[in-house]
């Protein structure tokens, strides 16, 4: 193998990267590149009640995290004549490394080790951060929430994260929507379902409930001759939508609650029911089934 083709072979692979690094160099010597610092980003959770949740909530949080310090602006120096030119690179940021090989010198251009790419050293520091810019501190933040959402969903804020070391760019706060369960209505999406209980006489007789809403009660008339497993559907009293159109509804579960415990008066009353003839089932057409009714429900 002669010189020649040891060259020949190298060209190929060396060709696109050498052109790629004499680009590279033309304009890595006179710019100045500022490394930009960026915080970290802050994850919090919020839990809201479903009243929060119908109306939509501010929320005022209280987050430990890092802020810019105030004594020196973020900067990190004790005032504004407390720098120099950085030595290593000469206030550009970068260095140039030239490498001798077999094709040549070799330039690669880097951030500056000594001055992180800012291209100054702060000679007196901050004595409050004591040089890094940033403060542990706590922060109470606003936070509006939307109405509509729900467990698990992630609104952003922008900035609101940790500070940045000498005046970077701040981190995102990341709000995580929790639900605290209320203690009478069940979530479905935008629907809520409300689990009745009647007796059996207030299913045969009728009956006049109050149902708890998200905002307050309302009456409802249960029918005389109610089946345990109606389900009852108050439009409008659900949730709203997180984009806004529309609301889901309250769905009322009528359950009819027999007593496991009778006395024997009672028992008395009940046998003379049994052997009556409206007392001896005769479903119709419009007893449905547990599997038609939830058919139904979802059509
Ligand atoms: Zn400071
Ligand atoms: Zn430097």
């Amino acid at each position: 193998m002669t010189m020649e083709d040891i060259f020949a072979s190298f060209g190929d692979i060396f060709g696109d990267a050498f052109g790629g690094l004499g680009g590279f160099g033309g304009f890595g010597g006179g710019r100045t590149r500022q490394r930009v610092n960026k915080g970290s980003n802050l994850r919090v959770k919020v839990k809201l009640n479903l009243q929060e949740i119908a109306k939509g909530a501010e929320k005022k949080i209280k987050v430990n995290k890092y802020v810019s310090c105030s004594q020196c602006g973020g900067s990190g120096a004790a005032d504004s004549n407390s720098y120099s030119t950085c030595s290593t690179c000469r206030g550009s940021g970068q260095v140039t490394r030239v490498t001798n090989t077999l094709l040549g010198q070799m330039q690669s251009t880097s951030t500056c080790p000594t001055c992180g790419g800012e291209g100054k050293i702060i000679t007196k520091k901050c004595n409050a951060c004591y040089g890094e810019g940033i403060v542990k501190a706590q922060e109470i933040i606003k936070i509006n929430i939307p109405a509509g959402v729900g467990k698990g969903m992630q609104m952003t804020i922008n900035g609101k994260g940790n500070a940045a070391r000498r005046g970077g760019v701040p981190g995102d706060l990341i709000v995580v929507i929790d639900e605290e369960n209320h203690p009478q209505l069940i979530r479905e999406g935008k629907d809520l379902i409300y689990n009745l209980f009647i007796s059996v006489p207030e299913a045969i007789l009728g009956t006049n409930v109050e149902i708890p809403t998200v905002e307050s009660k309302v009456k409802i008339k249960i029918d005389q001759g109610t089946q345990p497993g109606k389900i009852l559907r108050l439009r409008g009293k659900g949730l709203p939508e997180i984009n806004g159109y529309g609301k889901g509804d309250l769905l009322v579960n009528i359950n009819v609650w027999i007593p496991k415990k009778t006395t024997t008066e009672e028992q008395k009353l009940l046998e003379k029911m049994m052997n009556s003839d409206s007392f001896t089932p005769k479903p119709g057409k419009d007893d449905k089934g547990f599997f038609e009714r939830m058919k139904s429900y979802f059509e």
